[in-house]
């Protein structure tokens, strides 16, 4: 027998980006409902993340966004009482000379906006990480960068949010999404029950546009593959933090025990694909021991690997904000690999949208869904790690 559950508002999907939704949204006195694929939480792309975060950004959006999402995972323990394993373990980037002019001006943007960086000369810089610095100007520094953990900041999300009231259905895939036009809501039917809702928040990740499709929208966003490679346990002296060779695109860091490393495939192909890529774990060794050359001494552990997807959408930035053709649709997806270090805000914006009729907190018009219709593009320097 079909049930029926009416709420104010139902958000698709329960990884990272859906549990902070649903969290803003709760504290907002709304009637939430998640709806989940899966058996659990966090189990598409939050789960399968390299879990770094930074505000290290070329861009004040960007900036503005994570910087804002760092301190709240900084502040998580004392303001609600959860652990979400935030570790200002740091976050270097080794800058080519190409690229030293821009990356030094990006700096100054960044501490415009309040953001602990560091300027460094090769010297200090490995003495943080140790590298070869053929071609490399200098390096840059983000002192309060560092890791989350995806697992448990999910976790603590829904936890408050159930606090508060919503509720959270593991096992609702939506399969079916119409729109009411006498109220200018929802229903949406996953599994035996159907959700009535005024808003709807499309949190779905890779397959945010597979969501948007059911309701007859167009959500530009594709999954697209990353691997991530492991060391064995122990086999670096002392931990690394999260160092980004901007040269080769090669990015690693210390996790517990375990040294973790990868890079993007240029010519990755797009679609759900979860299967480790060991030739490209061989070319990302290849590339990485230009620049650092110690690897070559590391016992590695395929058992350590995994692959998981990023949630790509045409320019590689977020799509935030009401649907143009649909105004109680709002979209919070496309993070394109950053939706870890920007879900707390991410959250808040969404719930202001729903709450309040429109983002007015933060100058947010880059990241609407109309973007793509104009043709305009925003560079995408920086974005690729
Ligand atoms: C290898 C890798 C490394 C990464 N590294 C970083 C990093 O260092 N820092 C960073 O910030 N980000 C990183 N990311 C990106 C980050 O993981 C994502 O941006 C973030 O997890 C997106 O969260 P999400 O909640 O939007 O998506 P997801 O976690 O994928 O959640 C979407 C949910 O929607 C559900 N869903 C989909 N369709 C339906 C439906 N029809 N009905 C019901 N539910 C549905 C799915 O089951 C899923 O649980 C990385 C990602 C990968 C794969």
């Amino acid at each position: 027998m079909t049930s029926v559950v009416h709420g104010d508002v139902t958000v698709v999907g329960a990884g990272i980006i859906g549990a902070a939704c649903a969290f803003e949204l709760a504290r907002r006195g709304l009637r939430v409902t998640v709806v989940e694929a899966f058996d659990g939480p966090a189990e598409g792309s939050s789960g399968r993340s390299f879990a770094s975060v930074r505000a290290q950004w070329p861009d004040p959006l960007n900036i503005e966004i994570s910087w804002r999402s760092i301190r709240r995972y900084r502040d998580f323990a004392v303001d609600y009482g959860f652990d979400v394993g935030y570790r200002p373990t740091g976050y270097l980037f080794l800058v080519p000379a190409m690229s030293w002019t821009d990356h030094l001006a990006a700096v100054d943007l960044q501490r415009g906006h309040g953001v602990p960086v560091e300027v460094l000369d090769v010297e200090a810089a490995k003495r943080i990480t140790p590298f070869n610095d053929d071609g490399i100007a200098g390096a840059t520094w983000g002192s309060a960068d560092g890791a989350v953990d995806p697992h448990l900041a999910t976790t603590a999300y829904l936890s408050m949010a159930r606090e508060l009231g919503a509720q959270v259905r593991y096992g609702h895939r939506a399969t079916q999404i119409e729109a009411v036009a006498a109220s200018d809501g929802w229903v949406l039917t996953a599994a035996d029950t159907r959700f009535h809702s005024q808003h709807l928040v499309n949190a779905a990740g890779g397959w945010a546009g597979d969501v948007a499709a059911l309701a007859g929208l167009s959500v530009p966003v594709v999954h697209s593959r990353r691997n991530v490679f492991s060391s064995a346990a122990n086999a670096v002296p002392v931990p690394l933090p999260m160092t980004v060779d901007i040269e080769t695109g090669v990015y690693l860091r210390s996790d517990g025990p375990r040294l973790l490393f990868g890079a993007s495939r240029p010519d990755e192909v797009d679609g759900y694909n979860l299967s480790l890529d060991w030739p490209w774990m061989e070319s990302v060794i290849e590339m990485a021991l230009g620049r650092f050359p110690w690897l070559s001494e590391i016992p590695l552990d395929r058992t350590g690997a995994w692959a998981g997807t990023y949630e790509n959408s045409p320019d590689h930035r977020a799509i935030l904000g009401a649907d143009p053709g649909a105004a109680t649709w709002v979209n919070a997806c496309g993070l394109s690999g950053h939706g870890v270090m920007q879900a707390p805000e991410l959250g808040r914006l969404v719930a202001e949208q729903v709450a309040d009729g429109a983002i007015t907190s933060l100058d947010v018009s880059d990241l609407q869904l109309s973007r793509f219709a104009g043709g305009k593009r925003i560079s995408a320097l920086g974005m690729v790690f």
